[in-house]
């Protein structure tokens, strides 16, 4: 899914990466970024601006295209190493000449913003659905220790400060999973959900950080080191609010 530029992340139409039509062919050239399977992957979405007019609006000026990946001219960096999900393949890409057939785009030449927009309505909902997994991860870990662990002679889970925690932890899961399940109801019925699909991404991203950066204070010490599951768990939990 390559349509972030170095240049232009959450300011999609700031995009740079153009295509121009040459006969029954189009020839990209740009620069993509932090591509997930960039090096995996056998076959890439792009998007890439198809209109050179700075004042075209961003619903016309840019084109969807399906690109081979060992196309000629394609040239995939090296693997990132990122704060956490080491195992994920994030690379940048880089597109010199490359031609695609005029077959390649997607829908018509122009509708490449509507369709990377609306991909998000399916596709932020499962990313809220793991950041709500990190979170329940994180709760049963603190919980589990908190139940164990005793200073001043009792668990410190009777130490109010530690349950109200807990008790804070377990709400934002529950409501975090309440709103990606909604997105997805939306989803099934047919409906547009983009209203709820941003909802449930942005919040859940925002509770995975919230939950596992708690259930590492839990763990006191221990929780800053790798010995321990949840150093791991507030590490990760960042790139769901990126
Ligand atoms: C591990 C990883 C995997 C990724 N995988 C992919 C992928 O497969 N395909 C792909 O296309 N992209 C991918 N991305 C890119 C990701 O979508 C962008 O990093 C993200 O959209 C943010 O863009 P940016 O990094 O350019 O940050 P910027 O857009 O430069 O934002 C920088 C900061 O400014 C804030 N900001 C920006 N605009 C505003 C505003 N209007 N108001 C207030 N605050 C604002 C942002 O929230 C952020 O805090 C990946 C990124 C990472 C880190």
């Amino acid at each position: 899914y390559c349509v972030t530029d170095p240049g232009a992340g959450s300011d999609v139409a700031g995009i740079k990466t153009k295509a121009e039509k040459k006969g029954d062919e189009y020839v990209i050239n740009g620069q993509k970024m932090w591509i997930t399977n960039g090096g995996k992957a056998s076959w890439y979405f792009l998007l890439a601006r198809t209109d050179p007019d700075p004042k075209a609006p961003a619903s016309k000026a840019f084109t969807g295209f399906i690109v081979e990946a060992n196309s000629p001219g394609i040239q995939i960096g090296r693997k990132k190493m990122n704060m956490g999900q080491r195992c994920s393949d994030t690379r940048g890409i880089v597109f010199e000449d490359v031609r695609v057939p005029k077959e390649n785009v997607l829908i018509a030449e122009g509708a490449g913003f509507k369709i990377t927009m609306g991909a998000s309505d399916k596709t932020r909902p499962p990313v809220a659905a793991g950041a709500v997994g990190l979170a329940k991860r994180a709760l049963d870990e603190a919980t589990k220790y908190a139940l164990e662990r005793k200073t001043f002679g009792k668990p410190i889970v009777e130490h109010q400060a530690v349950s109200f925690m807990l008790a804070e932890m377990a709400m934002k899961v529950e409501l975090a999973r309440m709103a990606y399940q909604r997105a997805v109801w939306e989803v099934n019925a047919g409906r547009r959900s983009t209203y709820y699909a941003f909802i449930a991404k942005a919040f859940a991203g925002d509770v995975a950080n919230q939950v596992a950066t708690d259930a590492v204070q839990i763990f006191g010490g221990n929780g800053f080191n790798t010995e321990y599951p949840v150093e791991k768990l507030m590490t990760v939990a960042k790139i769901y609010q990126v």
